[in-house]
């Protein structure tokens, strides 16, 4: 177990249950970062006595800087106060909850520090699988998964031999659109995309569930982070959401982890771990439990899903090129700047203009998620 924390992205939905978390264990959170959300910052920070705060934007940097003067808190900001925020040494355990591929360079940076990962930011594999996967074996920086599904996998891999697993079952809800054509889809607003059925989350990984971007990017990340081929993973749709995934080990017997949807869970256990302790969180009711179903994904309905998929399978910068442009044409369609259905077009646009490079280094990483980017704004006009 890990005593002390720190935040990266700590005004989001990640990062507040987290700051939520920390104060129910007990657990000193030594930093915070956050994006521009100032006023919420503030009021975290006040409350927490963090020894150092991050705020990416340097604009509102400076204002942080002003309305916490009369503290002992240092303040940072930009790329630098993040990675500051991940390597400090009153620090044990670095939790990535930013959003996007901001948060590539402070885990790599944690990682060479040798905290511990709790990862949230599924951007970091996605993009750089190989490289942080190879550098977290080299350092013995461990990786303690956050995402809801990872962590079950996880958690069902625990004391296991290596050889013993035969396949990822790697459950999805299917989002609130499931069932739906792509004609049908054509004039989805935010206001409904965002509206998922089981879980409260942020608004970016809200549209990523409706369109299943998310459970492709979460089928890219399994395959970096459990060290499997894209063939042993089957995505699963379970739109209950009380299974959070299973593996199937050599001999037949699946092991599934379940619980209430609740993100809480999966950030104590990413502190805690290897250990456990009492949560404040719900319990499962077996009485007043709903049905539990299993389908096939249907991937005419989910193109996305199925892009991501074929992404991993590419391997190189595919899936990064996917995710950057993903992210880009989500943030257009939330400000309404784009159709839902063009968010998919965008995605795959992107990995054919583009072009994938195999094996790639940070650099060539980081140039093929500026190119998408570039590639969504210019075509698009976003
Ligand atoms: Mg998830």
């Amino acid at each position: 177990m890990v005593n002390s924390v720190s935040i990266l992205g700590c005004t989001g939905s990640i990062g507040r249950q987290t700051i939520a978390v920390a104060e129910h264990i007990g657990m000193k959170v030594a930093a915070l970062t956050a994006q521009r959300k100032i006023d919420l910052l503030e009021e975290q920070a006040r409350r927490l006595k963090p020894e150092f705060v991050a705020v990416y934007d340097e604009k509102a940097a400076k204002l942080f800087k002003i309305a916490v003067a009369d503290t002992d808190i240092k303040v940072g900001s930009g790329m630098e106060g993040l990675i500051e925020a991940a390597t400090m040494d009153g620090t044990d355990c670095v939790v990535t909850a930013v959003s996007g591929s901001v948060g590539l360079k402070p885990t790599l940076a944690a990682i060479d520090a040798k905290k511990r990962i709790a990862l949230a930011n599924k951007e970091t594999l996605v993009c750089a699988g190989e490289i942080v996967m190879k550098r977290s074996k080299e350092t013995g920086a461990e990786i303690v998964p956050v995402d809801s599904e990872h962590s079950a996998i996880f958690q069902c891999l625990m004391g296991r031999k290596e050889g013993e697993l035969k396949k990822i079952l790697l459950t999805g809800s299917g989002g609130p659109f499931r069932g739906k054509a792509r004609a049908e889809l054509e004039d989805v607003t935010p206001e409904i995309a965002v509206k998922h059925p089981n879980w409260s989350m942020g608004a970016k990984i809200s549209v990523d569930s409706a369109t299943m971007m998310n459970k492709g990017l979460e089928f890219v990340e399994a395959m970096h982070l459990f060290g499997v081929t894209p063939d042993d993973i089957q995505v699963v749709i379970h739109p209950q959401s009380i299974i959070h995934s299973m593996v199937e080990l050599i001999d037949g017997t699946v092991i599934a982890q379940m619980g209430v949807p609740d993100m809480g869970l999966p950030i104590q256990l990413a502190l805690t771990y290897p250990e456990r302790k009492p949560s404040m969180f719900e319990r499962m009711d077996f009485w007043n439990m709903k049905d539990m179903t299993f389908e096939a994904p249907d991937y005419e309905k989910t193109p996305c899903l199925k892009l991501a998929m074929d992404a991993a399978r590419t391997g190189g910068t595919a899936a990064c090129i996917m995710s950057a442009a993903n992210e880009v044409a989500v943030h257009a369609f939330l400000a309404h700047k784009l159709g839902y259905n063009r968010i998919y077009d965008a995605a795959a646009g992107a990995i054919d203009a583009v072009g994938v490079t195999q094996h790639p280094d940070l650099d060539t990483i980081i140039a093929a998620d500026e190119a998408a980017r570039h590639y969504v704004r210019e075509t698009y006009k976003v």
